[in-house]
């Protein structure tokens, strides 16, 4: 899609530090990083979210390419979060499906913050 800079990211075209790719997916170090692993895996083709229509076999991959991401990243044993900010209220920015494999340190069991009503 144009525009979407998570689908440059996948074909190229914006550079990012690869960490696993194959037919369905791609993952790369977080520009941003919030935990001392911060890697996000993408689907190649465009979904703007879990609700848009994503095929099984995408999100078995997205999904498939996690403990492999762990596992290069030297966190497989030590544990990681996996986090999707999906829609508003989660504070999704970028508007192309994506997780987050987050590791590296031990985290509070508490996995969410609410804004003040
Ligand atoms: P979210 O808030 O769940 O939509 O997460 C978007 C994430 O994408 C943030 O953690 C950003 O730091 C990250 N991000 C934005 N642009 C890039 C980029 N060009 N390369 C890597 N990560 C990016
Ligand atoms: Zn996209």
């Amino acid at each position: 899609m144009e525009d979407c800079i998570f689908c440059k990211v996948a074909h190229g075209a914006i550079p990012a530090t690869l960490i696993y790719q194959d037919d369905f997916v791609v993952a790369f170090d977080d520009i941003a990083p919030q935990s001392p692993v911060h890697t996000l895996v993408i689907p190649r083709e465009h979904y703007a979210d879990l609700g848009d229509g994503v095929p099984a076999a995408t999100l078995a991959a997205i999904f498939a390419a996690v403990p492999i991401v762990a596992e290069t990243k030297g966190i497989a044993q030590s544990g990681y979060r996996v986090i999707v900010n999906n829609g508003r209220d989660a504070n999704q920015t970028v508007g192309h499906l994506h997780i987050h494999v987050m590791g590296g340190r031990a985290m509070q069991h508490g996995m969410v913050t609410f804004v003040a009503e």
